[in-house]
């Protein structure tokens, strides 16, 4: 069992001022796999005060400068992924390959594209040419940067990355669910030789430190991925001192699949609800299937999520994990029982074991069909392996019901008619479109309409939110 009892504060590995100590679970077993602690305020102040003094200079570092740090700590995320992978896979059920191929990878490449889009920003503008004002961007301040367990480094790279590079400090605090892979981040980032103080990791849980940081005076942004029910504290617990607060929240994507998609539209969309034990804030969890296609649809869907299988996280091969706890497991299993009750067909899985498994959360992969959209695993975001499979006629019919949510992140929709998936996608009330199942271009925004949040990371986007913009006029060249 791991030790983890430590925080990264001013550059040092410090014990905490009030020891709290929480267990961290591997979801595969049941078991403890490490001991963290819970933070205290205090904690949070010792991080806050060093934050605050490191960006006293860290924030007129050149761009160079900051190029070259964020360069080693990709040589060193990329030389030690393969424990980043352990990590992930332990702290969150992520199976091997998985953890390895798509949750580490995902660090990785926000490494490289933010040094692409620092390299090619400019943090001082002339206005226009007929202007002698100057527009210039300058770092923040202050970040407190709070993350969920579902793509811990995904998100925390999206955070911190930008932080660093647009000359901000900042204090993290990762979800006390899956921590390890944070920790680990941090062991990197000392290892680069970050300025003390520019970076600090407190562990603790939201009511502790996340109240702590939403609410610090010294703290100038939040940045916050998780639940929409936090978010809402998060802005309120924020507005006391006017900080800027960048939310990116929950989901319930709607998937259109007309009768004129591509062949495997169907099965692809199954899988894609389905990769990571269905907990991704974007993932097509409603699929509508046009009613011409609607039986083939049906048969393919089960047949598909019959094919996947779930298995131990520290095995390799394409199988699901568990979700990741059993506070998750219990909520899902309650909804997919409420599908059950409120008269939705049950195609595929349901709310049995997997075959031979009695411990760990693990979840069959779950399909429901003849879903009516105001039934709850239709309304609420259910985080776990299962999709809601709804019928409709016309193409207004399909975009009204998809946007008949409070969420607003990811849609998708399947059409090989041009002009219908560019007119649909105009229509449909979401951060991202995902057209005939591509995926997006690095350094392309990602981010929620409505209840699904308010910023967006990734890209030049991303650098945009840690920064202040100033003019100044008269500036004499
Ligand atoms: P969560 O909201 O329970 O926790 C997320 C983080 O917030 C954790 O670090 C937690 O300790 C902290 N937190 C909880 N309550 C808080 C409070 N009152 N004040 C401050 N911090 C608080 O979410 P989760 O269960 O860890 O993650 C799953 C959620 O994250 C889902 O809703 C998912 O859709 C969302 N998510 C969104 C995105 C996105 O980019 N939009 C990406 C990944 C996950």
């Amino acid at each position: 069992m791991l030790n983890k009892k430590q925080f990264y504060i001013n550059g040092n590995w410090v014990d905490p001022v009030n020891p709290n100590d929480l267990d961290v679970i591997n979801p595969s077993t049941e078991e403890v796999c490490a001991v963290i602690s819970l933070g205290s305020k205090e904690d949070t102040n010792k991080a806050v005060k060093a934050a605050k003094l490191a960006f006293t200079t860290w924030k007129d570092t050149s761009k160079k400068e900051r190029i070259d740090l964020l360069e080693k700590l990709l040589e060193i995320y990329t030389k030690r992924s393969g424990e980043m992978a352990n990590a992930i896979s332990l702290e969150m059920g992520a199976p091997m390959d998985w953890s390895t191929d798509v949750q580490t990878a995902s660090g990785q490449s926000h490494l490289e594209d933010f040094i692409l889009r620092l390299k090619e920003f400019n943090f001082d503008r002339k206005f226009n040419e007929n202007s002698n004002n100057r527009i210039c961007y300058e770092p923040i301040g202050v970040c407190g940067l709070i993350t969920p367990w579902n793509w811990p480094i995904n998100q925390i790279a999206l955070k911190v990355v930008p932080a660093f590079a647009t000359g901000c400090t900042m204090i993290l605090k990762p979800s006390e669910i899956a921590p390890l892979s944070a920790m680990l981040f941090a062991e990197m980032i000392d290892e680069a030789g970050f300025p003390p103080g520019v970076f600090n990791l407190v562990n603790g849980d939201g009511a502790g430190v996340g109240t702590d940081i939403s609410s610090h005076p010294d703290i100038d942004l939040v940045s916050f991925t998780g639940s929409t029910r936090a978010g809402r504290l998060i802005s309120k617990n924020a507005a006391e001192t006017i900080k800027k607060v960048c939310l990116e929240l929950g989901g319930k994507g709607g998937n259109i699949v007309f009768a004129d998609s591509y062949p495997n539209a169907v099965r692809d969309g199954i899988r894609n609800v389905m990769s990571n034990s269905g907990q991704s804030c974007d993932a097509p969890t409603r699929m509508l299937v046009e009613k011409s296609i609607y039986d083939r649809a049906v048969k393919e869907a089960a047949d598909e999520a019959n094919l996947i299988k779930v298995d131990q996280s520290n095995k390799k091969g394409d199988h699901i994990g568990p979700v990741v706890s059993k506070i998750q497991y219990d909520k899902i299993i309650s909804l997919i029982q409420s599908g059950i009750d409120e008269g939705a067909t049950l195609a595929a899985g349901g709310p049995d074991l997997p075959n031979g498994m009695n411990k760990g959360y693990f979840i069959k992969p779950t399909i429901f069909t003849d879903v009516k959209n105001d039934m709850r695993i239709a309304k609420e975001e259910i985080f776990g392996p299962v999709l809601s499979i709804i019928p409709f006629e016309t193409e207004e019919e399909a975009i009204k019901i998809v946007n008949d949510t409070e969420y607003g992140l990811g849609n998708y929709l399947q059409t090989e008619d041009k002009e219908k998936a560019k007119r649909v996608s105009r229509q449909l009330n979401a951060g991202i479109i995902y057209v005939n199942g591509i995926a997006p271009d690095a350094g392309t925004p990602f981010g929620g309409f409505k209840q699904s949040g308010n910023g967006r990371e990734g890209g030049v986007w991303g650098l945009e939110e840690y920064l202040e913009v100033k003019t100044v006029t008269d500036w004499q060249e």
